[in-house]
């Protein structure tokens, strides 16, 4: 088929890339021109292990295109997927703004029949204002030419895109319409060849409820541990043994159950924020939503916490050692990281930050940590301990998971590891002399 996929972010350069891989001819298009210029050279924009390869591949092969004008990337096109952001608004809702844009662009342009496809996370009813505003265009341009509005959410995890969406736990298809759920099944075929049981067509409504419904019980279960472990530690329960408990429950499992800094990143924070406005917008207040936000809010200060009761709340003088700052580990996405806010505190009290990333530093440097007066990047974790009072792990990189604890101790100037993670055996680093905080672990103090 002929794709054309509007916004190449983390969502629209991964699906764009993976429709190519699959045979489809792709165009990708977005306003941003140094992105699609650097795309055309092959500098892909994001990290997102896979993807670079991949899209070298198709492009030799021109499966895939890239494009800054969507009017003339809608000729003969069989689909249009909006993968443009919806941030979040003032007012807490979803801003539409840039998919009702690509909307209008597609009534002005379209010269075929078309299926338009809401890839964005967008709140129930946006299907319906994408259709309307494409119908508004057209009819002052005096055509009537058919299109069929779809909801598509996308599930994909960054860090783990490629593999989510080629080998996807199911595919949500919002559509009234026979044959266009029929054309959105043979899109998707390729990527369920035993059984298309995981291709789920329902009603757009449904559609476009189940994306945030995803994402809010998903943060609704961090934050229930996040409690928790809060609980765990005041009452001297270690949530570590509590997390394996309950998980070893067939009905509870062990996913998303791991205490740690709070949720972060461009999808939870903005979409549970953007399910409370449609539920009080219906004259409904999410009140458990309400507090899933509450506990996260209160959860990324939990370590810089610690660091205060630990080191006192005058931190001039003292410097510290972090190790991680993207939201989770696989990606350079900073967006709403728990390391932003930490990072601020402990500098406004005076501290110095010696911070650590595979992967994210640019984006710290260049936008969220931008001018952090006391914050400065090193090349590797063991360089970034030199001389620090005590190390503070924020991502769980793989490299952080194994590291050679006698060069952290004769680095350091106290023995100390701050986890936001609970990535170490707390027995092992108590055996090695370290004064050891967890989230949800009281600390046998060493003095
Ligand atoms: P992003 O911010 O990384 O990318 C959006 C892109 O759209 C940008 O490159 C921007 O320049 C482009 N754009 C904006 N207006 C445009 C226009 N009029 N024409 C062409 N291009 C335009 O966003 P993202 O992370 O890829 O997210 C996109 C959507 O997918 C959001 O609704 C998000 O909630 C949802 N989503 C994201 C993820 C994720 O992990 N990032 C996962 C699932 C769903």
């Amino acid at each position: 088929m002929k794709l054309t996929i509007v916004g190449t972010g983390y969502v629209g350069l991964v699906t764009g890339t993976c429709f190519a891989e699959m045979g489809n001819t792709v165009t990708c298009v977005d306003i941003d021109k140094d992105k699609i210029e650097n795309l055309k050279n092959g500098v892909i924009p994001i990290y997102e292990p896979g993807l670079e390869s991949m899209v070298a591949r198709n492009v030799a092969n021109k499966t895939l295109h890239f494009h800054t004008k969507l009017n003339e990337c809608l000729h003969d096109c069989d689909m249009v997927f909006i993968a443009v952001g919806t941030p979040m608004g003032e007012d807490g809702s979803a801003d539409l703004q840039y998919v009702l844009q690509v909307a209008k662009e597609i009534g002005q342009y379209m010269t075929s029949p078309l299926i338009v496809v809401d890839k964005s996370t967008v709140p129930v009813g946006t299907a319906d204002k994408v259709k309307s505003t494409i119908d508004r265009e057209l009819a002052k341009r005096g055509e009537a030419i058919e299109f069929h509005v779809v909801s598509n959410p996308e599930f994909l995890k960054e860090g783990d895109a490629i593999s989510d969406f080629m080998k996807p736990d199911r595919v949500v298809v919002g559509t009234e319409d026979k044959k266009t759920a029929e054309t959105m099944r043979r899109l998707y075929a390729p990527f369920f060849r035993s059984s298309m049981d995981r291709m789920l067509v329902m009603d757009v409504r449904s559609a476009e409820m189940t994306k945030y419904v995803a994402n809010a019980m998903l943060a609704t279960k961090i934050s229930f541990m996040n409690e928790v472990a809060n609980i765990c530690e005041l009452v001297g329960a270690d949530v570590n043994k509590v997390r394996i408990g309950i998980g070893s429950d067939s009905r509870i499992g062990y996913s998303f159950i791991y205490p740690g800094s709070g949720y972060g990143g461009s999808c939870f924070p903005k979409d549970v924020k953007a399910l409370k406005k449609t539920a009080e917008q219906n004259g409904y207040e999410a009140q458990l939503l309400n507090a899933v936000e509450d506990v996260n809010d209160r959860q990324k200060f939990v370590i810089a916490d610690k660091v205060i009761n630990h080191f006192g709340k005058d931190l001039s003088g003292r410097t510290f050692a972090i190790w991680g700052l993207s939201f989770k580990p696989g990606t350079d996405d900073m967006r709403e990281a728990p390391s932003i806010y930490i990072i601020k505190k402990l500098t406004e009290l005076g501290a110095k930050i010696q911070a650590y990333d595979p992967k994210a530093i640019h984006e710290a440097k260049s936008f969220y940590l931008k001018d952090v007066e006391g914050l400065s990047y090193a090349d590797s974790k063991y360089e970034a301990l030199k001389g620090a009072d005590a190390l503070l792990l924020l991502t769980e990189w793989k490299e952080f998971r194994s590291p050679d604890f006698g060069e952290i101790k004769s680095s350091l100037k106290e023995s100390v590891i701050f986890d936001g993670r609970n990535q170490f055996d707390a027995d092992r680093l108590d055996n090695l002399g370290f004064n050891y905080y967890q989230i949800g672990k009281k600390l046998a103090f060493k003095a």
